[in-house]
């Protein structure tokens, strides 16, 4: 068993991704004691690439800004979106959304989630954070609350661990959701698609500025594609389409992904015409949910440990980021204060900014066309604002483009409601 310093700590984080080493950090500006477990190797792989405007902002808060430069990851100036059709494409610049909520030009990045996530996790380290490699079997509850963790290293060797608070950041794992601290766990309407991605060399993905940004292209609904700059020579390709399609298809994850990658977007397949794949092909689903808390005596969940809706636009790093700073503040004061009810003021913050994420989403899906007329033209700057984070914005609601979205699903639930009333008569 490696040392810990402590009988009890402020907070113990488990997991060592990108939401639990933001957490640490923040945490340990505050002056707080921190310990993370993570269970994984790193640098260890994961998917998520792209990153949004505000990303790069924060980062640069957190001290990583000459490491961000340095780094050589693809610079991101921007999305293409791209439908079948040579004129369904708009362009979304990457901005970033400062303290009082102004927006302004900004490139952001494309990172290689094994180097970035080791680096954030060594800064949360530097920041004076501590770090045991175990994993998280249990929690201890005392008086009604969490007070700790159980944690094993090797095989049999287990250490209960204390804190006064314990956060959830075990990403997809969901470790307290699944012990049923979460309440009910709920289904986006996109749990049913499947991700199949690789890297490839000699993808077409444009010259100069060009070369970095992220393209995405889509097909039918609930059908799309990415292309997002790995380094110089490679290239992170995906699809994404709902799972009973591949099951239906009998074919193997390889053959279906080659079928994809020809048969939904012809701008995707033409890009693609020489590319070499250099890693195995590989397949990810259930990737999609929502749990009804967020947290709870003595605890607090962030990233994607409480929920993750849909990758199309790259938002999870940024509410896995973002989460770690907010859940920062909402435990010091909780700490301070030893209310530990003003946590749920946190809970609302993150609600609503999930919840604008996931109207973006579904309008693009609902309304492909309208939304491509109010990115590209109509609210443009505020279709860009949205895509680089201003979801966390508390005056969000009032942005036009916000407003205009909620009408059309609006009018679309009437219609679907309408639809089943007229199908159950
Ligand atoms: C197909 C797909 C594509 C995506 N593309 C993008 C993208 O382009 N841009 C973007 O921003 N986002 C993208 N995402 C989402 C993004 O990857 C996640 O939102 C992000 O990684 C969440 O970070 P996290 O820290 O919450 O979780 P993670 O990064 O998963 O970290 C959780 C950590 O907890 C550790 N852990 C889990 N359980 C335990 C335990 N019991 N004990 C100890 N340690 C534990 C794990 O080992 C892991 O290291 C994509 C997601 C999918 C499914």
């Amino acid at each position: 068993m490696e040392p810990v310093s402590k009988s009890v700590y402020d907070v113990v984080i488990i997991g060592g991704g990108p939401a639990g080493s933001s957490l640490a950090i923040h945490l340990r500006r505050l002056g707080h004691s921190v310990l993370i477990v993570e269970k994984a190797t790193f640098p260890r792989h994961h998917i998520g690439e792209s990153m949004a405007g505000e990303c790069a902002r924060m980062l640069k808060s957190m001290g990583l800004g000459d490491y961000m430069e340095s780094a050589n990851y693809p610079q991101k100036k921007g999305v293409w979106v791209q439908g079948t059709k040579e004129s369904s494409k708009f362009w979304v610049p990457v901005q970033n959304v400062d303290e009082n909520g102004n927006v302004h030009p900004e490139k952001s990045f494309q990172v290689r989630r094994s180097e970035f996530d080791q680096k954030l996790l060594d800064t949360a380290i530097e920041h004076g954070a501590e770090l045991i490699a175990a994993e998280v079997v249990n929690v201890v509850q005392d008086q009604g609350r969490i007070a700790g963790l159980k944690i094993r290293q090797g095989e049999n060797q287990t250490t209960i661990l204390r804190s006064k608070i314990v956060a959830d950041a075990s990403g997809q794992q969901c470790f307290l959701g699944r012990r049923g601290f979460l309440g009910e766990k709920s289904f986006t309407g996109y749990e049913k698609q499947v991700a199949f991605y690789t890297y490839a060399k000699k993808i077409e993905r444009g010259a100069g500025q060009e070369n970095g940004n992220t393209r995405l292209f889509y097909g039918g609904k609930d059908h799309w594609t990415w292309l997002i700059p790995f380094d110089d020579e490679l290239t992170s390709l995906g699809v994404v389409v709902p799972l009973a399609e591949f099951k239906d298809s009998k074919l193997s994850k390889d053959e279906f992904f080659e079928q994809c990658t020809k048969s939904i977007n012809p701008h995707f397949a033409q890009r693609l015409e020489q590319k070499e794949l250099t890693t195995k092909v590989r397949m990810i689903s259930n990737y999609s949910y929502e749990y009804e808390k967020l947290s709870g005596p003595g605890y607090l969940s962030v990233g994607d440990s409480h929920g993750f809706l849909d990758p199309i636009f790259s938002f999870g790093l940024l509410f896995a980021l973002k989460e770690g700073q907010l859940g920062a503040k909402a435990i010091n004061q909780s700490i301070e204060s030893g209310d530990f009810a003003l946590m749920t003021k946190y809970e609302g913050l993150i609600r609503n900014a999930r919840d604008v994420s996931r109207l973006v989403i579904n309008t693009f899906w609902q309304y492909p066309l309208a939304f491509l007329r109010l990115a590209h033209y109509s609210h443009a700057n505020e279709i860009a604002a949205l895509f680089s984070g201003k979801f966390f914005d508390p005056n969000v609601d009032d942005i036009d483009a916000v407003k205009l979205m909620r009408e059309l699903m609006r009018k679309t639930e009437k219609t679907e409601t309408g639809k089943a009333a007229l199908k159950s008569a």
